[in-house]
């Protein structure tokens, strides 16, 4: 341990994110650079035979090779670990391994999972289709009734899995009720944060066992790379074996990517609270536009969990989804008229990106299913950038 991270040790209680994401997870080499350095580096060399053997069987702490551990990437896990209140955090390589690891840690054939019906696409098909054949069984149920999770619970109910806002309506689950209920019954609750990230929002305070992440979206913030981070108590991660899995298995981070999304870290709160504060006034701004049917942003009192949404999280977030009058015509008419919004599937970007959920993200579920869901012909959804507000309702102004 260094002296930056004697000094932070001893403060970090009383840092605020902000601080914390620039002066922790820092282990500076002999150089002793000032910007954190990227250990690219497959394997750790061993003084001798002894010391390899000492490190092998756990006796001496230290790096081996990569799969297990690397600098770059414990700089990254320790940063976010902070920020989220975690006692520690292990990154993957996207966040659909983060989601992967984190069942194959804790879970075995013949258990069973409740999830919210509102989550991100790759994860429905992982446990509908990928987990149903080794065994696992979930039963999804709404993001907001939280009565019918306690109603959804078997006897072999191990874990409730959610995503809070949800993607693309921005629905919100009541983590605190859904932690009580959970906690009522033995059950771990797991939460995909991607969406708030722990600048708005921290469910490890509200009860959380277990903290999702993709880091691809806003941890990066610039749309430049894949990953993931699992987040909960280290009796959890250990002896749970999500760590074992990761390490074993091997959908762990990059060096490369740990470093870009460390240097991400470093801005995020800034970030997150301009991603906010221009959705805000894009939310108002679309509300009172004629051809706009409906407004989904948590941080309008229009929005149905408003009054959650401000105790749980600090803001409404950076996603807006709206209706447009006119289906689908109208909403690719939206689309196709933008000069300066990227039509692309990712969010969390410095720069905003439009989506058509029906004919995209969502393409795949039946018609009937969409209706239930809510997801509407004339549904876009817009990850609202970095950009001047005024230049992004222009853009949109001229579809609409
Ligand atoms: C993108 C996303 C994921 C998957 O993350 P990848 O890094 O693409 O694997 C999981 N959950 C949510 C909410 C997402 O938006």
């Amino acid at each position: 341990m260094n002296k930056d991270d004697i000094k932070i040790t001893e403060m970090t209680e009383h840092l605020q994110p902000e601080t914390l994401a620039l002066h922790t997870g820092i282990h500076r080499s002999q150089f002793n650079e000032h910007s954190e350095a990227m250990f690219l580096t497959s394997s750790f060399v061993f003084d001798n035979a002894a010391q390899a053997a000492a490190r092998f069987s756990g006796n001496e702490p230290g790096n081996i090779y990569s799969r297990f551990t690397n600098p770059t990437v414990t700089a990254f896990e320790e940063r976010l670990a902070i920020l989220e209140g975690a006692e520690l955090g292990v990154a993957t390589a996207s966040g659909m391994s983060a989601i992967l690891a984190c069942i194959m840690g804790l879970l075995a054939a013949g258990d069973h999972v409740v999830a919210s019906r509102s989550l991100f696409g790759a994860t429905v098909n992982l446990f509908n289709n990928i987990l149903k054949k080794f065994a696992i069984d979930t039963t999804f149920v709404s993001a907001t009734d939280v009565a019918s999770w306690e109603a959804a619970i078997q006897p072999n109910t191990k874990l409730f899995f959610l995503e809070t806002p949800s993607n693309p309506l921005t629905e919100i689950s009541d983590i605190a009720a859904l932690a009580e209920i959970a906690r009522k019954y033995g059950i771990w609750l797991a939460v995909d944060n991607c969406f708030c990230t722990p600048i708005l929002q921290k469910p490890l305070e509200l009860g959380a066992d277990i903290v999702i992440h993709s880091a691809t979206k806003y941890l990066d913030g610039q749309g430049r790379v894949l990953g993931g981070a699992v987040l909960g108590k280290r009796d959890l991660l250990m002896d749970g074996g999500i760590y074992g899995f990761l390490r074993t298995a091997g959908p762990t981070m990059s060096a490369f990517n740990a470093w870009v999304i460390l240097k991400g870290l470093e801005t995020l709160k800034i970030r997150m609270q301009n991603h906010a504060a221009n959705a805000l006034q894009l939310a108002q701004w679309l509300e009172s536009q004629p051809n706009v049917a409906r407004v989904y942003y948590p941080g309008l009192p229009s929005h149905p969990q408003y009054a959650l949404a401000r105790i749980q999280q600090n803001s409404g977030g950076g996603i807006v989804t709206f209706e447009v009058r006119g289906g689908k015509d109208a909403a690719w008419r939206v689309i196709d008229s933008t000069r300066l919004i990227s039509i692309t599937a990712n969010l969390g970007d410095a720069k905003s990106t439009l989506t058509h959920p029906a004919t995209t993200t969502h393409a795949r579920i039946s018609q009937e299913a969409r209706d239930a869901a809510g997801i509407s012909d004339g549904l876009l959804r817009i990850a609202v950038g970095l950009e001047a507000v005024q230049d992004i309702q222009a853009d949109l102004a001229r579809g609409l």
